[in-house]
């Protein structure tokens, strides 16, 4: 069994929620190209990459969505008008704090894996703490990004560690699956979006209370359960 190796750590909805910032630039940017964005529009892009945020913006103010230089540039404004609300408005989710403290005070090794882009990461860590981390893998630094396993491995190798022997912290089902398709145990506190039961996930409301003994738990729980549906060859039946 192993013993737990490092703690890789979500950002937005996990550790803040960047997405109520998110519901504000969005609708300034329809406001600054003339027109507004619907809640089921606003709703889709939960998550949701930049430019296919943009292009969706557009498409709804009448823009084409395909104009490319069209969508550079308002892609830019919108990384901006964000920006400037994370650098001053940045809300923690219940109990991150304190969670990050207390794994950091552990000793374990631990890495933020997010899929915003480093630009818009390194406002973030000016609120959340650099020395929360030992490294940081952005959206923008991967060849692909969440559900892709190439962030938590990323991650994983960044520090050294076997990825079954780290716990990624999670709120979405899209970064729950990245973190297990890379071989990574998922503690799950979903925010904006139910997240399903499933292998190698340990569902918690919320990181409120959260101990570094409770991340262990998570992983050898997991591990015995995996050990008891696929006993071993000379297992009896
Ligand atoms: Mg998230």
């Amino acid at each position: 069994m192993s013993d737990l190796a490092a703690v890789l750590w979500d950002m937005d909805g996990t550790l803040v929620d960047s997405e109520r910032l998110w519901d504000v630039s969005l609708a300034d940017l329809a406001a600054h190209l003339g027109g507004g964005i619907s809640a089921a529009t606003r709703e889709d892009l939960v998550g949701s990459s930049l430019p296919r945020s943009v292009a969706a913006v557009r498409a709804e103010v009448g823009l084409d969505p395909d104009d490319r230089a069209g969508v550079d540039a308002d892609g830019r404004w919108l990384l901006e008008r964000t920006k400037e609300l994370f650098a001053h408005d940045l809300p923690w989710r219940p109990g991150a704090r304190e969670a990050l403290a207390a794994v950091r005070a552990s000793g374990l090794a631990t890495a933020l894996v997010t899929s915003t882009y480093r630009e818009l990461t390194d406002v973030a860590l000016d609120t959340i703490g650099r020395g929360f981390f030992d490294v940081t893998v952005c959206g923008d630094e991967v060849a692909a990004t969440k559900p892709d396993p190439a962030p938590y491995r990323r991650a994983a190798e960044l520090l050294g560690v076997d990825p079954a022997a780290c716990v990624a912290v999670e709120d979405s089902p899209t970064g729950t699956r990245s973190a297990v398709a890379a071989g990574a145990t998922v503690l799950v506190v979903p925010s904006e979006v139910a997240v399903p039961a499933g292998e190698r996930r340990v569902l918690r409301a919320s990181l409120v209370g959260l101990t570094v003994d409770d991340l262990r738990a998570a992983l050898a729980g997991e591990e015995a359960g995996r050990a008891a549906d696929h006993p071993t060859p000379s297992g009896a039946h």
